[in-house]
């Protein structure tokens, strides 16, 4: 039988992923879109309008923040899955933005849950935590019984949410699951990111721009992977027989400095010679690396990432390559 899926967040890095995934399985794919000024949706465009799999590709406009008519797209399209990946993704403008992003985040997360609650039908539902929900946490690996004690508006609205399903799968039987997840990158990344700021600032120099790249600490390091592996980790998450939260993550912490060294070396070029230092983006110094625990992903959904810090900093670079040349 053909399933349904339902995606918030659909013109996002990982709804575009997911939406490419589910429509080469089979699904029927609706989405929800923000209504704003501009109707390109340049992480859908390279779906062919022509192609078969474009006619089970719906579009429909909500917000988060209007319950009411997030509630009437669950209910017209009868979804077996429902993909929670809208929000205010960065942590950085968490500071400049926290109440929107408290409502997104947090209530968004919320309001989504008390329309699966009241459903007729049963809806399977992913929500997208962060490894933001540990702050600055005392020990790595971070697993899932680490304590969240978040350090930014970003991290407090993900800890909410992560709690809200937990609790609404608790109280109400709801089959609702969190996948934690680390940083996952890839040539869709939004521009704000450091991820893709560096590849794009590399395939800019290398095609002879002089100007160089601004950058924040270098020691900082993160756990680095490829979104269409997060966005398949997803999707298993949900067929399994038990909902279950999982953290999604490579299991290893790479540096700032590492993921630089490799994009540029993907070019011939030599880091020293492009970068500058910029105190605007300098982060607090961490006590303990951000890694996650792979062991849950692994014996539950079978999930391992392939792709793993610095690879994914040569992958990006050639993507950036490719679209200037
Ligand atoms: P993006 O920033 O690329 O996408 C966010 C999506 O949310 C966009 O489609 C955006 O729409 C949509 N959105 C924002 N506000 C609203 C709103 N009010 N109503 C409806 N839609 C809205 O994020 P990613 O794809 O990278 O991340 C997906 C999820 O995973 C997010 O929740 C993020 O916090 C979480 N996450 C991501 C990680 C990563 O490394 N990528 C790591 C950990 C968690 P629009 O296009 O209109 O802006």
């Amino acid at each position: 039988m053909t399933k349904t899926a339902l995606i918030t967040g659909i013109t996002g890095q990982d709804g575009s992923y997911l939406t490419d995934l589910l429509l080469e399985k089979g699904y029927v794919v609706h989405g929800v879109l923000r209504r704003g000024s501009m109707t390109e949706r340049p992480r859908l465009d390279h779906i062919d309008l022509n192609a078969p799999e474009r006619s089970r590709l719906h579009l429909h406009y909500a917000d988060l923040n209007d319950p009411t008519t997030l509630r009437r797209v669950v209910k017209s399209t009868r979804p077996d899955e429902l993909y929670h990946l809208a929000g205010q993704s960065h942590f950085g403008a968490s500071f400049d933005i926290p109440e929107s992003t408290a409502e997104l985040t947090a209530m968004g997360t919320l309001r989504l849950l008390e329309i699966v609650r009241d459903c007729e039908h049963p809806i399977r539902m992913l929500n997208v935590g962060s490894s933001e929900i540990f702050g600055r946490p005392d020990h790595a690996p971070q697993t899932l019984t680490t304590p969240m004690i978040p350090v930014s508006p970003y991290g407090a609205s993900k800890a909410f949410a992560v709690n809200a399903v937990r609790i609404w799968r608790e109280a109400f039987g709801v089959f609702a699951v969190n996948a934690i997840c680390y940083n996952h990158e890839s040539p869709r990344r939004g521009l704000s990111f450091v991820t893709r700021k560096i590849a794009r600032g590399v395939a800019r120099i290398a095609a002879g721009d002089t100007v160089p790249i601004a950058l924040g600490s270098l020691d900082v390091s993160r756990d680095w992977g490829y979104a269409p592996e997060y966005v398949e980790a997803m999707w298993r998450m949900l067929q399994a027989d038990t909902p279950t939260d999982l953290i999604l993550a490579t299991g290893q912490a790479t540096t700032l400095q590492a993921f630089l060294v490799r994009a540029f070396e993907t070019v011939g070029l030599d880091w020293r010679d492009h970068v500058v230092s910029d105190p605007r983006f300098v982060r607090p110094a961490e006590p303990v690396q951000l890694f996650g625990d792979t062991s849950e992903a692994a014996s539950h959904i079978d999930w391992r990432a392939e792709v793993v810090g610095t690879d994914v900093a040569e992958l990006m670079v050639r993507a950036e390559l490719l679209q200037t040349s």
